[in-house]
């Protein structure tokens, strides 16, 4: 029965990534940010050794030197929302 084989493939999937995205939620509850790779955290870029120039801020990270990851903010903000007990989702926030 290649139809019921199919369905149990697509389910098969769907949870997978179920799976990959909790575990990915959970990795970003746990460290919201990560290491701005543009200035390795040095808030500043600097010029590569034997090129002239000074360190200029890091415009990528705003000069903080990490920066949020991917849906951090979204998923901070349900957490937040979940916590306050506020559990009716805005979606006319822009
Ligand atoms: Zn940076």
């Amino acid at each position: 029965m290649p139809h019921a084989l199919a369905a149990g493939t697509i389910l098969r999937l769907i949870l997978v990534a179920i799976a990959a995205l909790a575990v990915y939620v959970l990795i970003v509850l746990a460290h919201p940010t990560k290491q701005c790779g543009k200035c390795k955290g040095h808030r500043v870029i600097v010029p590569a050794p034997g090129k002239r120039g000074r360190p200029k801020p890091c415009k990528r990270c705003k000069v903080t030197g990490r920066h949020y990851r991917f849906g951090a903010t979204a998923i901070h903000r349900f957490k937040w929302s979940v916590i306050n007990g506020r559990h009716h989702t805005r979606l006319d926030g822009k």
